[in-house]
C-alpha cells in the first residue's frame, strides 16, 4: 500500500516498530492476535490493527502539503479534516480555518470567500451542493480534494445500483459528514433513505411491507430522504451501502434483515432476490474492517479493563468502544491527559456525549493487564504516550524506550 508524508510528530517510535515487525511477520494480516507488552506490574495488550488508515494518512498529506506550498494565501477546511483533536488544530495553529463545525453549522461566510482562497475538502468527502457553492464563487472545488478513496467507492456503488434502479438505503448517521456526503451523492443519481441502526431499517421495512400508512414515513424520516421520495413506489427495488465507518455486524445485519423483508414480501426465490435487492456485499473500508476484526481478536484473551483512544466525535473509535464494552471495562479517552493519575480518569460516554470522571479504574492488584487500541484518525504517537503515562504510575516510562530496541532487534 502507498505510504505517505506524515508529520513525524505523530508517528511513534515504539508502535512504529511493532507494527513493522507484526506486518513482515504476517504479510496476508491473517492474525487479529494482540501484541502484548509486558513491563512487570503492567500488561498491555496491544490490538493487532489500529491507528492512522490510508484515507487519513492521505489526507494530511494533502493538508499539510497545502500549507506548505501556499503561504500568504487563505487557506481553508470545508470542516474537520479529520475527528481527530491533535491534527485538527495542528491545523488551525498553522492558520487553516474551518467554514463549518462538524455538524454542519457555518463558521464563516461563504460570501466572505474569494476566488484567490484555498478551500480543502476533508477525507469524508462533500455534498455537489457544496461543490456548487464554490464553483460559483470561483473556486475549484476538487482542486484541493482529501476524499477518501475508500468514500469514494461507495458513492460509486450506490450510482451503480441507482442507474439500475435500486433505491439506495445508507446505513449512517445521518448528521455525519460523510452520510451527508454520500447522501447528496446517491440522491442525485436515485431516492435515497438513511437508517442509523437496525431499529430504522424495521421501521423502514414496515412501509415495504405496507404495514405502516405511507405519509407516516415522512415525519419518520424526516431529514434522512431525498427529495421527491415516494415511499409507495421507492422501496420496491433497493440496496444497502454505508458509512465507511459502521459496526460491521450491524451493516450487515441490516443488509441481511432487508434482503429478507423483500424475499418474504415479494415470495421470491434465491435466485430471484435481486431483482428487488442489490447484493452490494457491505461497503466498508478496510481499515475499519481490520481495526474492528482485530478488536474482536484482541478480546479473546483475558484483561481487566480497555482504553480506546481518539477523538470524541470520530464514528470508528465510538465502535470499537462498543466492541470492548460488551467484554470489559471499557474506557474512551482522547489522549494521555486523561488519564489524570493512578486512580482518576476522564472518559467519554459516546452513549450520551458527556465527559465522565471516575476513579478506581485501574485494579489495586498487580499485574494490571489493560486492552489498548485507537480509532483510524489517531495518531500513534497519543498511544505511545497513552502508554508512557500508563507506566508513569509506576515509575516505569523508561521502559518504552527497551521495548522499542526489542520490537526493532
Ligand atoms: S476509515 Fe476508511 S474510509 Fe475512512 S478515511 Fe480511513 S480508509 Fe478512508
Amino acid at each position: 500500500m502507498k505510504t505517505f508524508n506524515v508529520p513525524v510528530i505523530y508517528r511513534s517510535p515504539l508502535i512504529s516498530a511493532i507494527k513493522q515487525q507484526r506486518k513482515q511477520q504476517d504479510k496476508m494480516k491473517k492474525d487479529f492476535t494482540p501484541t502484548a507488552l509486558d513491563f512487570g506490574p503492567v500488561k498491555i495488550l496491544l490490538a493487532r490493527h489500529f491507528g492512522f488508515c490510508y484515507g487519513v494518512e492521505n489526507a494530511i498529506e494533502i493538508a499539510f502539503r497545502t500549507v506548505d506550498e501556499n503561504e500568504g494565501k487563505r487557506i481553508f477546511l470545508l470542516s474537520e479534516m479529520i475527528h481527530n483533536p491533535q491534527v485538527n488544530s495542528d491545523l488551525l495553529s498553522r492558520g487553516v480555518r474551518f467554514i463549518m463545525d462538524t455538524g454542519g453549522k457555518q463558521l464563516i461566510p461563504w460570501e466572505s470567500l474569494n476566488p484567490d482562497d484555498i478551500v480543502i475538502i476533508p477525507a469524508f468527502g462533500t455534498t455537489l451542493e457544496i461543490e456548487s457553492r464554490l464553483s460559483a464563487l470561483g473556486i475549484t472545488p476538487l482542486q484541493y480534494n482529501t476524499t477518501c478513496p475508500f468514500v469514494e467507492r461507495v458513492w460509486n456503488k450506490a450510482d451503480q445500483i441507482g442507474k439500475k434502479d435500486y433505491t439506495v438505503i445508507i446505513h449512517g448517521k445521518p448528521k455525519h459528514e460523510e452520510t451527508r456526503a454520500t447522501f447528496s451523492h446517491s440522491q442525485s443519481v436515485t431516492p435515497t433513505v438513511v437508517v442509523k441502526d437496525i431499529h430504522e431499517a424495521e421501521k423502514l421495512a414496515a412501509y415495504i411491507r405496507g404495514e405502516q400508512p405511507a405519509d407516516s414515513f415522512y415525519e419518520a424520516f424526516k431529514g434522512q430522504y431525498s427529495e421527491g421520495f415516494d415511499v409507495t413506489k421507492d422501496l420496491q427495488r433497493v440496496g444497502v451501502v454505508n458509512q465507511t465507518t459502521m459496526l460491521a455486524s450491524e451493516t450487515q445485519s441490516i443488509a441481511d434483515y432487508i434482503r429478507g423483508v423483500m424475499q418474504q414480501h415479494y415470495q421470491l426465490e434465491d435466485a430471484q432476490v435481486q431483482e428487488r435487492f442489490a447484493d452490494t456485499r457491505d461497503t466498508l473500508c478496510y481499515a475499519t474492517n481490520d481495526n474492528q476484526t482485530a478488536v474482536t481478536g484482541m478480546l479473546e484473551a483475558q484483561a481487566d479493563l480497555a482504553i480506546v483512544v481518539g477523538g470524541y466525535n470520530s464514528s470508528n473509535t465510538s465502535h470499537l468502544v462498543e466492541l470492548c464494552e460488551e467484554k470489559l471495562p471499557t474506557y474512551y479517552i482522547a489522549s494521555e491527559e486523561k488519564l489524570l493519575s493512578r486512580d482518576e480518569i476522564s472518559h467519554w460516554d459516546f452513549h450520551h456525549s458527556q465527559e465522565l470522571h471516575s476513579t478506581g479504574y485501574l485494579p489495586a492488584k498487580t499485574p494490571v493487564t489493560i486492552m489498548l487500541t485507537s480509532g483510524a484518525s489517531c495518531p500513534d504517537a497519543v498511544v505511545e504516550g497513552v502508554i508512557r503515562k500508563l507506566l508513569s504510575f509506576w515509575d516505569l516510562e523508561d521502559e518504552v524506550e527497551k521495548m522499542s530496541i526489542n520490537f526493532t532487534a
